[in-house]
């Protein structure tokens, strides 16, 4: 098997022939440089073994003859405005490769030169977001959340201009380029394109080949098949929204072209892992004071990107009360989902009816407490009736647990165990369910922060190193990885998507 394999299947221009892509090739960089090659993806979606050779693919250089890459346009709504056509200005696809199972992967390179779709920009990356691209979308899918996944990280070994947020003043900074990978990379935006441009004909080939190829749980035809294609994007959106609750991340720019057709996470821009408990938290530095992209909010955002969807789709699925329905069922869903995945959190059986009051009880306690969101619930595992529980949580609260703070503390643990003594499950299948659900490891902010450092200056421990913990996140591996956030990292936001 030779790699980079077969790449001759372009799914977009099949579906959406001459419109929805331009053919164009990357620029090409003479000096790559590997940074990270992930194995284990590469043997499973069909690449095999990387060979040194190799290396000049990983950012788009000395193309075998058999690919015929392009890139793809998109429209959006951004921050809740519609904001016409504005991607894909820096990701070009090789194509789609089939393993040994039929199972198929496209595979795209970021950051690989400017296409038709880059308007004044310049189709590059840098270090910075090819690094926090790199792992976060691979700590995700370990997590066990629905992501895009992440095959390399190389430097092109070309300088690219960066006005740096933090100073103001634009420097050069390192040129990177991640190849990503995805079942599809379809994202609202697309279907909100050929609905903008009056093409419906076009809008009803894409929702055919979408739904032929990734909703194999679709049976129905006709008019029941686009509306089972709706109610699938809203519940695979809900499920994904739940698990970024579970894991606390925050995505930070959930604009309709950073939305997933497949549900997945996809756009590693601002995120970030959230550490003490804010529902107020965004990682977005450009975000709008009302904090469009605050943590709390993504359930609702995610609704309302559902709704523009809703309304691009509206020439294909005409019964517009059923999308109305749909759309308003999702809170519902959602919210269910939300508080199941919460009872496992916490080691409960089953959701019960009293259990709302206690998860808005315990919201207050972590938001007003500055507890960590992650550490908590480890801490909560590791309680005993004995535990102390000053000494217990200080270590986890960004804040001094003072005495009326412990009072409610207090309170609350009061108020799990008699919820505990009602579960119909043993003590041991709790812990065990609250061990599967809560990481012991999250890839945050401030150790991003720290491996980029480490990179620019040419060392790749922290990289090893945070790799691995990534890899087993309900593990604790590395101690220093499982405390909170110091105290001199407390300004630390996202990261500017450039
Ligand atoms: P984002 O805010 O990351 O979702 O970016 C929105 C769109 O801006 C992307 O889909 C790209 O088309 C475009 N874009 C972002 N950065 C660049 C760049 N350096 N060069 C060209 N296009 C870019
Ligand atoms: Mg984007
Ligand atoms: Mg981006």
């Amino acid at each position: 098997k030779k790699f980079p394999g077969d790449f001759s299947n372009n799914p977009i221009q099949r579906s959406t022939p001459k419109v929805l892509f331009a053919t164009i090739k990357p620029v090409g960089f003479d000096k790559p440089q590997l940074i990270a090659f992930n194995e284990a993806l590469s043997e499973e979606i069909g690449l095999g073994k990387f060979e040194d050779k190799d290396l000049h693919f990983l950012v788009g250089s000395q193309l075998p003859d058999n690919i015929q890459t392009y890139a793809t346009a998109y429209a959006g709504h951004q921050f809740g405005n519609w904001a016409g056509q504005l991607g894909d200005g820096r990701a070009i696809l090789a194509g789609e490769i089939t393993n040994t199972t039929g199972k198929k992967t496209e595979i795209q390179w970021k950051g690989a030169g400017a296409t038709p779709y880059s308007r004044r920009a310049d189709g590059r990356a840098v270090l910075r977001s090819s690094v926090r691209e790199y792992l976060m979308s691979e700590a995700m899918h370990h997590l066990g959340v629905p992501t895009t996944r992440a095959l390399s990280l190389a430097f092109t070994g070309e300088d690219v201009i960066r006005d740096i947020m933090y100073n103001g003043n634009p420097q050069y900074e390192k040129g990177a380029v991640v190849i990503r990978t995805a079942e599809s990379f379809l994202r609202f935006g697309h279907f909100e394109l050929m609905f903008a441009q009056g093409e419906h004909k076009l809008l009803q080939n894409l929702l055919d080949f979408t739904i032929e190829n990734y909703f194999p749980e679709i049976v129905s035809s006709d008019q029941e098949k686009y509306k089972d294609f709706f109610e699938n994007v809203c519940t695979r959106t809900a499920d994904l929204m739940v698990e970024w609750f579970r894991v606390g991340f925050v995505h930070g720019v959930m604009n309709t072209d950073n939305m997933s057709i497949l549900g997945l996470t996809i756009d590693y821009g601002p995120y970030s892992m959230m550490d003490e408990y804010n529902l107020n938290f965004t990682p977005n530095t450009t975000d709008l004071p009302g904090k469009r992209y605050a943590f709390g909010k993504q359930g609702q955002i995610a609704h309302w990107n559902l709704w523009q969807l809703a309304n691009a789709l509206q020439p294909i699925i005409k019964d517009q009360k059923f999308l109305e329905n749909t759309l308003s069922n999702f809170g519902i869903y959602f919210w269910e989902a939300h508080d199941k995945m919460l009872c496992k959190k916490f080691g409960f059986d089953g959701l019960k009816k009293e259990d709302e009051e206690f998860f808005a009880y315990w919201q207050g306690l972590m938001q007003e407490l500055e507890l960590d969101h992650t550490l908590f619930f480890n801490q909560l595992e590791k309680i005993t009736p004995k535990t102390d529980l000053k000494e217990h949580f200080s270590g986890v609260a960004y804040t001094v647990l003072n005495k009326e703070k412990l009072g409610k503390l207090g309170e609350f643990i009061e108020l799990y165990r008699s919820r505990l003594h009602s579960n119909s499950i043993s003590t041991e299948e709790s812990l065990e369910l609250m061990k599967k659900t809560n990481p012991k490891f999250i890839l945050r902010n401030y150790l991003l922060y720290e491996c980029i450092e480490e990179i620019s200056n040419g060392k790749t421990e922290m990289l090893i190193k945070l790799t691995q913990a990534l890899e087993n996140p309900y593990q604790e591996q590395f101690p220093e990885f499982s405390m909170k956030r110091p105290s001199n990292y407390n300004d630390i936001a996202g990261c500017s998507t450039l």
